[in-house]
């Protein structure tokens, strides 16, 4: 688990957003990110629940094994963080930004206190591992020699040319656009994602020949 006594020590903090008055200014993404120290000190706030209401059913619909990556990254091994959490997750990096968190809803710290800002851990990880190079594409050993039409390539059809890449199945996108992801990059008014969030998506889903 996180710290021990984290949770009784340490408040819930949140990336802070830029003054209204610069923010309508421009189109880059407007959050502030907390330092490493303090994402280590959310993750601390983790009480490692016997019955972790964060994940499955109750909370992460993609199954994010989130008590695991908050100790991770509590013991600062943030690669292996960021292994675990794209053993279950495709893309956190969009997810880290603009999943409503319904985790955070069932956390149990919820019940008396303020959630683990596990959306905010998740964000940091992803971050990390994009900057680290440590997130590549996984070659699978043997091609099935099919070859399948993905409708669409928006988040969950790029999720799903990763899947078939790593079973080794040639995958090609129709859609509207010639780039991916790219209503979420360039149009999307609510989440305002930098370009180079989705563009550092590529080298994951694009198939190796
Ligand atoms: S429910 Fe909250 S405190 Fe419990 S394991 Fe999940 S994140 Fe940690």
């Amino acid at each position: 688990m996180g710290k021990v006594t984290g949770f009784l020590e340490i408040d819930r903090q949140e990336q802070r957003y830029e003054p209204a008055s610069d923010r309508v200014r421009h189109h880059r993404e407007f959050t502030i990110p907390l330092t490493e120290p303090e994402v280590r000190n959310q993750a601390a706030r983790c009480m490692d629940c016997g019955i972790p209401y964060c994940h499955g059913d109750t909370g992460c619909p993609v199954h994010n094994q989130i008590p695991d990556w908050n100790d991770l990254v509590y013991q600062d091994d943030w690669e292996e963080a960021s292994r675990n959490l794209h053993s279950t997750n495709n893309f956190p990096e969009f997810t880290g930004r603009i999943c409503p968190a319904p985790c955070e809803e069932a956390c149990t710290l919820n019940l008396e206190d303020t959630p683990v800002a596990i959306k905010t851990v998740e964000q940091a990880i992803a971050d990390k591992a994009i900057k680290g190079g440590w997130v590549r594409p996984q070659i699978a050993d043997k091609k099935t020699g099919k070859k399948i039409a993905v409708v669409g390539a928006g988040p969950a059809g790029l999720a799903a040319a990763q899947q078939l890449a790593r079973v080794g199945t040639r995958f090609t996108f129709t859609s509207v656009s010639q780039s991916p992801a790219a209503c979420c990059a360039m149009a999307s008014p609510i989440s305002r994602w930098k370009r180079a969030i989705s563009i550092s998506v590529r080298p994951r889903w694009k198939p190796k020949a």
